[in-house]
């Protein structure tokens, strides 16, 4: 894992690499590579002790030329002002992959949530709907889940926004519980499009997913789910996972339903009694699979250990998991990636389809939001192969880039020039 590779940076250097295969101004350029502004604030709370504490907190909003920014709001010790930068544009390029009505934005605090109580957690959460609020809305903004946030989270921030504007307005946040106007098929939209992208790019490659071995790396929403589907709808063989705690391993697959419980009931998957070793998280990532699965934060893989990469797939769960120079040794090594803007974009087309709902006050069963998603999936997968091959490009995210891009680019300059 590579700590100092800013992924803002990672960011526009994505951007750059697309840029030059398609025809776009610099002006234009340096427009596609900035946010159109960031929200910086600190919120103070009182603790249980009485006492007061400072959270630093952010919201970029880095584009809205195709609609409402959209993106989730992260709680982690290590968010800063260039991660939720990089985070909000990959929203941009991912919504435009997929052609969702969407612009991106992201949103954090610098918290380790684990040392808050329940009651400071609420506190926080509120005082940040609080400060958002002005800026936020159905059409305006619309934020979701992130890392280390969920279903309570976005209960308490659409609860906050609809009391202080006297209003209902469900569709303010996506990713919220079902009795709250969440949708169906939510909590698992992004593992959906995960293991999607698995399928349609073995069959691409010509190769059976369920022969494929599989390690996947991070065990939370997106991992544990992409490893369940991969394993119970594909049949693949999901060999180890890991979380922060390091690594599993079992050679003969291991049940991924199993795992996840043993992780809800002791908070880590190490320790799993059913495994035959247990590894480190490099080890895990430098495994001789067939699919590997980066699903836990950035730069988890950089190019030092690009070269020891022995998976021949490489489908990209979580956001930027590869820095720019893994991206390099890999391609040049035939490590085929297929990119997060399109691999875990299930979670913003399902966060899209929730917004659909609320607007119009009308819900879907599950059976329809899978459709859809699958839909939308495997005509971006589409188009992303046509821009590949077309164009002769290096690789599939350059070719997803290429394909988002233009159609920003194109939403862009339909609008004209104002002021
Ligand atoms: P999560 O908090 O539910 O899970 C993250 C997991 O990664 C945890 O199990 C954690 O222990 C593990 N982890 C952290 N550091 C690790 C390390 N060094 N090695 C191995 N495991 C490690 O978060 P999530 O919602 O599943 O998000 C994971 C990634 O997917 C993030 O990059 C997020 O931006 C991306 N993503 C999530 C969604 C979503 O809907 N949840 C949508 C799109 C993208």
């Amino acid at each position: 894992m590579s700590e100092d590779v800013n992924p803002f940076e990672s960011l526009q250097e994505q951007i750059d690499d697309a840029a030059g295969y398609l025809d776009v101004s610099e002006d234009v350029l340096t427009r596609l590579k900035h946010p159109e502004r960031v929200l910086e604030t600190n919120l103070t709370i009182e603790m249980d002790d009485g006492s007061l504490e400072t959270f630093p907190a952010y919201r970029s909003q880095f584009n809205g030329d195709r609609g409402p920014y959209k993106g989730g709001i992260r709680y982690h010790p290590g968010v800063d002002r260039d991660e939720v930068k990089a985070l909000s544009g990959w929203m941009v390029y991912k919504c435009a992959t997929v052609d969702i009505p969407y612009g991106g934005g992201k949103g954090g605090i610098v918290v380790d949530p684990r040392e808050l109580s329940d009651g400071e957690l609420e506190r926080l959460t509120r005082a940040f709907a609080e400060e958002l609020r002005p800026i936020i809305g159905e059409d305006r903004d619309i934020p979701a889940p992130d890392v280390n946030t969920g279903q309570r989270e976005m209960n308490w921030i659409k609860d906050t926004y609809e009391t202080l504007e006297n209003t209902t307005a469900p569709g303010v946040i996506t990713g919220k519980a079902i009795e709250s106007g969440g949708s169906e098929g939510r909590v698992e939209a992004t593992g959906r499009s995960t293991m999607l992208t698995a399928r349609e790019a073995f069959d691409y490659l010509g190769r059976d997913i369920g022969d494929a071995t599989v390690a996947v790396q991070g065990y939370g929403n997106a991992g544990s789910v992409a490893a369940r589907l991969l394993e119970q709808e594909l049949g693949a063989s999901v060999v180890a996972v890991s979380d922060s705690s390091g690594a599993v391993h079992d050679p003969d697959g291991l049940d991924t339903a199993a795992v996840k419980e043993f992780k809800r009931e002791t908070g880590s998957v190490t320790g799993y009694e059913d495994a035959t070793e247990e590894l480190s998280n490099e080890e895990l990532l430098t495994m001789d699979v067939d699919l590997l699965v980066p699903a836990a934060l950035e730069n988890a893989i950089d190019g030092d250990l690009a070269r020891d990469v022995e998976a021949d797939v490489i489908v990209e769960a979580a956001n930027g998991p590869l820095t720019p120079e893994a991206d390099d040794v890999l391609t040049e090594r035939d490590v085929h990636v297929f990119p997060d803007i399109l691999a875990n974009a299930g979670g913003v087309t399902v966060s899209y389809f929730e917004w659909v709902q609320n607007r119009q006050r009308f819900y879907w069963p599950e059976s329809r939001v899978n459709d859809e998603l699958e839909r939308h999936v495997v005509d971006a997968f589409e188009g992303l192969v046509d821009a590949y091959e077309s164009n002769d490009l290096p690789n599939f995210r350059t070719a997803a880039y290429v394909v988002a891009i233009r159609r920003v680019v194109d939403a862009y300059e339909e609008a004209g020039t104002w002021p």
